[in-house]
């Protein structure tokens, strides 16, 4: 029997808490920090192992797809993430909109979405909790009853009609995230890429059946609990969503429509649990940000609290990205959960699903087998 809990079981929120604004936050890269050119010569000019003009032109390309249009990541209704039509898939005015029962849509949105990239697809209701109270801009996020979302200089409207989130993952690769915290780390910036074309397409096939639909990445509100309610996985400890496919090695992107869409049921239990025992992340962080202690209501200064869950000091976390020069991501490389499929792997996850009594057991020899181990970026080429 698959143990399953509902989304406000597993993480309660307080009254108190808040919708949260983006406007303002986050770590501004000093001179020599990891978004600089002045650091980036600066540490090839020294000869650093893993930040050599390649492993930089490897990493940089892979933003291509998700810097392309006007330059800033994860930018909102711009490019693939046109909250308008891109007029790819337009219905004749004379046929009627494609109809079916939400289960039937459902299905067939998991079909068309994996083919355009997803790893794994789920359904939820949106729950206005999780939308930014503000743009990243400033613009105040209402909802309205429209048909169309749109965007003026004051406000982003979502429409009330718009009540079904299709979640997305794509992947980030296990290999390439193998050789943190050096420059050759295009994983990220891979799976940025790819949530733009998925979601767009995506938005663009539902458009195409006469229905609207807003894609988005990280740029409306927060994508972690939504993906929970979809299905896709757990919040672990590191504070980034965990799936029992692929561990962290996810990023998230969503599609907000007026095609009725039945809900997914939630991920199967067993993460929490793990994460409650493991804390393999909280040894190996070198910031000293994510929590060794129990979920809590409350986080460090900056994190949104008010949901019961684990927080990540994200200002000291970013403060390390800047010293070290890139995004570090070693919590990703680290985790237990960050496995290649396999049938041994499967068979451990099962034993985690179902008898959590040994949690200790994997978590020690997880740690004594050397996973997540870096490895040495000058040898990445060498590799057939
Ligand atoms: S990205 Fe690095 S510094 Fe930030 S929480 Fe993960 S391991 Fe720690
Ligand atoms: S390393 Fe361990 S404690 Fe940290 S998120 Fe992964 S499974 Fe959870």
């Amino acid at each position: 029997m698959v143990r399953r809990r509902r989304f406000d079981e597993n993480y309660p929120t307080l009254d108190s808490y808040r919708r949260y604004n983006p406007v303002g936050k986050g770590v501004k890269s000093s001179h020599y920090g990891y978004q600089t050119e002045a650091g980036k010569q600066l540490r090839i000019e020294k000869g650093l192992v893993g930040f050599s003009l390649l492993d930089y032109a490897f990493r940089d390309a892979s933003y291509t797809a998700d810097h392309t249009f006007d330059g800033s990541r994860s930018r909102m209704d711009s490019g693939f993430y046109s909250w308008s039509p891109l007029g790819f898939t337009h219905k004749p005015d004379a046929v009627s909109r494609w109809e079916e029962s939400q289960e039937h849509a459902s299905r067939v949105v998991t079909k068309a979405a994996k083919f355009y990239g997803a790893v794994s697809v789920g359904f939820c209701e949106l729950d206005r909790r999780w939308i930014y109270s503000h743009t990243r801009d400033g613009k105040v996020f209402v909802f309205e009853d429209v048909e169309e979302g749109y965007v003026t200089e004051e406000k982003a409207v979502i429409p009330d009609s718009h009540k079904w989130i299709v979640a997305m993952t794509v992947p980030m690769d296990l290999e390439e995230t193998m050789y943190t915290p050096t420059a050759m780390v295009p994983s990220g910036g891979m799976a940025y890429s790819r949530m733009h074309i998925l979601a767009g397409t995506v938005a663009e096939f539902i458009r195409g059946l006469g229905w609207h639909a807003i894609p988005s990445g990280n740029d409306m509100g927060f994508n972690v609990p939504i993906a929970i309610q979809a299905g896709l996985g757990h919040a672990g400890r590191m504070n980034r969503m965990i799936t029992w496919e692929r561990g962290p090695l996810v990023k998230i992107c969503k599609v907000f429509t007026d095609m009725p869409l039945a809900p997914s049921p939630p991920a199967p239990e067993g993460i929490l649990e793990y994460c409650g025992v493991c804390k393999k992340c909280v040894k190996h962080c070198p910031s000293g940000s994510i929590s060794e202690g129990p979920m809590t209501f409350d986080g460090p200064p900056g994190g949104n609290p008010g949901v019961y869950r684990w927080y990540c000091d994200e200002g000291k976390c970013r403060q390390y990205w800047d010293d070290v020069g890139t995004s570090c991501t070693i919590c990703f490389r680290v985790c237990a959960f960050s496995k290649p499929p396999g049938a041994l792997h499967e068979t451990v996850k099962w034993f985690i699903r179902n008898v959590p009594q040994l949690n200790r057991f994997w978590a020690w020899t997880d740690d004594l087998l050397g996973y997540g181990r870096m490895k040495d970026p000058r040898e990445y080429w060498e590799e057939p």
